[in-house]
């Protein structure tokens, strides 16, 4: 047990930096902040983040506040938070071009290059810069709305209306289901050749994780699922999930997958896994799980560690 914790951090987890969302609020503080020398900024375009290439390995493309000044007007910057009490900002770009010895790059391919806990920045910064671009008309009475809270609100600037909308974040389940030391795994037509990978799916409205996990897998595979117990979760911001990550205990044990979702989907031995996951990065192996990025990865290291 103790060697996982030892571990890289999941991926998209363990940002360094502070939400100070207790400073959200203050404007005479943030307004300082966007301007102080000290400040940096994170561009993305296409949401794509800007990447620093060249050093060790790559990192963040934090630009000055002086740097972000001229890509800024039409562009609100929200706040990520602090590290040693120096603000970060992240905002879209348009189409501007990379800064020198910079590169826009998606954040999935990205994230796993990164510096640990870097890559939870930009799952931050990549959910919120796409809710601001998806949500300018308000819900409600389709009137503009207008950048609140360093970013963590959009108000509706109609007065008779004055509707306030949040960022959202999706719920996920994704279940690794056991029975007897053996684990099910499944496999979508879109995975590459021998990838399997737990099963997942939306919450929904009025349900809980544990009903969830029950449904998604009643209805993937026809498996009975009983206990249910939480391991870990990882925010996958795509736009904007949060994965859920559980062990189910199947109470069933004949396969019947709903093909709609589903490939294929068995049993797995332990040994099985271990081998899956060793090979988890080899694209010729015949049997492999997801890359150590994705939460299935992790949970079916957990699992075989014993948590
Ligand atoms: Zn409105």
């Amino acid at each position: 047990m103790s060697a996982l914790f030892s571990d890289p951090p999941i991926g998209f987890t363990a940002s360094p930096l502070d939400r100070a969302s207790n400073l959200r609020r203050e404007e005479g503080w943030l307004t300082a902040r966007r301007a102080a020398p000290e400040s940096r900024f994170l561009p993305l375009t296409d949401l794509k983040a800007q990447i620093r290439l060249g050093g060790q390995r790559p990192d963040i493309g934090w630009i000055s506040a002086a740097e972000a000044a001229p890509l800024l007007p039409g562009h609100d910057a929200v706040f990520l938070g602090l590290e040693n009490d120096v603000a970060h900002f992240a905002f879209d770009a348009g189409q501007a071009a990379p800064a020198t010895g910079c590169k826009f790059i998606d954040v999935r391919t990205i994230a796993p290059q990164l510096p640990d806990g870097h890559a939870a920045i930009l799952a931050q910064a990549r959910s919120l810069v796409d809710w601001h671009a998806r949500h300018g008309f308000c819900a409600v009475c389709g009137h503009k709305t207008e950048l609140r809270e360093a970013g963590y609100a959009r108000y509706c600037s109609n007065g008779a209306c004055k509707a306030q909308h949040f960022p959202r974040t999706d719920p996920v389940v994704i279940m690794l289901v056991e029975r007897e030391g053996r684990l099910l795994l499944g496999r979508q037509e879109r995975f590459p050749a021998g990838m399997f990978s737990a099963l997942a799916g939306f919450m929904e409205p009025g349900e809980t994780i544990e009903e969830a996990v029950r449904r998604e897998v009643l209805e993937e595979a026809s498996i009975v699922v009983g206990s249910v117990r939480y391991m870990a979760s990882q925010p996958w911001p795509f736009p904007s999930s949060l994965m859920i990550g559980c062990v189910g205990e199947a109470l069933s044990e004949a396969v019947k997958i709903d093909p709609k979702e589903l490939e294929s989907a068995r049993w797995f031995e332990r040994h099985e896994v271990e081998a899956m996951l060793r090979d988890s990065e080899d694209m010729a192996a015949p049997l492999r799980i997801g890359a150590p990025i994705a939460l299935a990865h992790q949970l079916a290291k957990r699992w075989l560690a014993g948590a």
